[in-house]
């Protein structure tokens, strides 16, 4: 019988042939914890009453999600994960090195055909790179780090086939909250999405992370690309040698065949308090915003930053708005300086904060006050998401999000690109 590419990694991570519907005990390549999840993990593990890590190797621990620390309960947990990694032996990215989902394929820990679970819903953003990468709870990652196995349901798949061009202003995140829009929220839950298209091959590897990272939003359990040239020249880039890409068998057997034509896609965006609730920006442009957030698993790439910076540039952020802009990584930090966009960001009076997860979380950084409007590049714009369940988070690209600091309100970027 022919396979998709989850049939594929999941039979060959159980060593039998499996398909949609199977149950699979599969050997993992990277398990991956974040400061908000691992101390959970750490304790589930330690009740189970085994000393070690079963391969250290394949175990990476994040601080990401309140760093620095904001309080002393937080360092307390932080403390924890940094003597269990030191205890343990397993690789570890502490404050200041970036959000998870940018750091771990930027450092090369992902490959083509990798079986990776993290305890992180947007997990699947490994997904870009050909890796079958999914979200697990706490419990689930310490079974993960007691045998380096873990129980899977195999997946059905959803094949969504993207044609066409896009348009000058449309970027990934524009495609992303189109198709979550027309999937909703549960479109594909406990599915697999394999994406491809000439509007796949048009994106940049950044631009795919967007998007397989932003499928979990539509309730799948993992977004999958196939390796293609830009692939192989950025996992180079990253020092990721001996590949083995994976590609869907021609007649694998597909729950759903989608097919879209982008061509005429305007920007897209996700309004309160449901990333679902996705129309096309001309329904909101004029709508005043308080605060902007550019940043994020979803679109802190330097990409995105050199994005927002051709916009910013020369121009300033409007009196009634605060700019607030996360790098993803130390390394994009670094780039960002080398290529003077963070001059470009202090200038326009953004405000440039450490690499990590920043406000996304809500929990210590740019909360907005009672009924203020956010329009943010993060993945979530849930009610309280941002640590104020009385504000409005708007979801956008990284261009419109520049586009709306500038004139105070949610505007369509491409009138700036015409401007200048
Ligand atoms: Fe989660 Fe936001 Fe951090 Fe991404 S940036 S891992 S969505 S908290």
């Amino acid at each position: 019988m022919k396979q998709t590419i989850a049939e594929k990694i999941l039979s060959e991570h159980s060593k039998k042939d499996v398909f949609a519907g199977d149950v699979c005990i599969a050997d993992l390549d990277l398990i991956m914890a974040q400061d908000g999840t691992a101390p959970l993990a750490i304790k589930a593990f330690e009740k189970m009453g085994k000393k070690r890590v079963s391969h250290p190797q394949k175990v990476i621990f994040v601080i990401d999600h309140n760093s620095p620390s904001p309080s002393i309960g937080v360092s307390q947990l932080h403390q924890l994960m940094r003597n269990f990694v030191k205890k343990q032996g397993i690789n570890f990215n502490d404050v200041g090195n970036g959000v998870c989902h940018i750091i771990l394929p930027e450092n090369g820990y992902v490959k083509p055909g990798n079986l990776i679970i993290g305890a992180d819903s947007h997990t699947p953003t490994y997904g870009a790179l050909n890796a079958l990468a999914v979200g697990m709870g706490s419990t689930d990652i310490a079974a993960g780090l007691y045998t380096g196995k873990l129980w899977f349901r195999v997946p059905e798949t959803i094949k969504i086939i993207l044609k066409g061009e896009l348009p000058q202003g449309v970027f990934a995140k524009d495609v992303a909250l189109f198709l979550i829009g027309k999937l909703r929220a549960d479109g594909a839950n406990y599915k697999v999405i394999e994406l491809k298209g000439k509007v796949i091959d048009s994106l940049s590897i950044e631009a795919r992370f967007t998007l397989c990272n932003m499928m979990v939003e539509a309730g799948a359990k993992s977004a999958i690309l196939e390796v293609d040239e830009k692939t192989e020249k950025w996992l180079k880039r990253h020092n990721v040698k001996n590949i083995s890409p994976v590609f869907p068998d021609k007649d694998a057997s597909y729950s759903q065949i989608l097919e879209f034509n982008l061509s005429n896609l305007k920007p897209q965006i996700a309004k309160p308090h449901r990333v679902d609730n996705v129309v096309p920006i001309s329904k909101m442009e004029g709508k005043k915003v308080d605060q902007a957030f550019l940043g994020t698993c979803t679109n802190g790439r330097l990409e995105d930053l050199r994005i927002a910076a051709s916009i910013l540039k020369n121009r300033k952020v409007h009196r009634n708005v605060r700019l607030i802009i996360v790098p993803g990584s130390r390394e994009i930090f670094v780039n960002a300086v080398k290529e003077k966009l963070i001059e470009t960001f202090i200038k326009a009076e953004a405000v440039v904060l450490p690499p990590g997860c920043g406000p996304c979380v809500g929990t210590h950084q740019g909360v907005p006050a009672e009924k203020e409007v956010v329009i943010s590049t993060a993945n979530r714009n849930f009610k309280g998401r941002m640590g104020n369940p009385n504000s409005f988070i708007y979801l956008a690209s990284p261009a419109t999000v520049a586009a709306s600091a500038i004139k105070g309100k949610i505007t369509n970027p491409s009138s700036l690109f015409s401007e200048k």
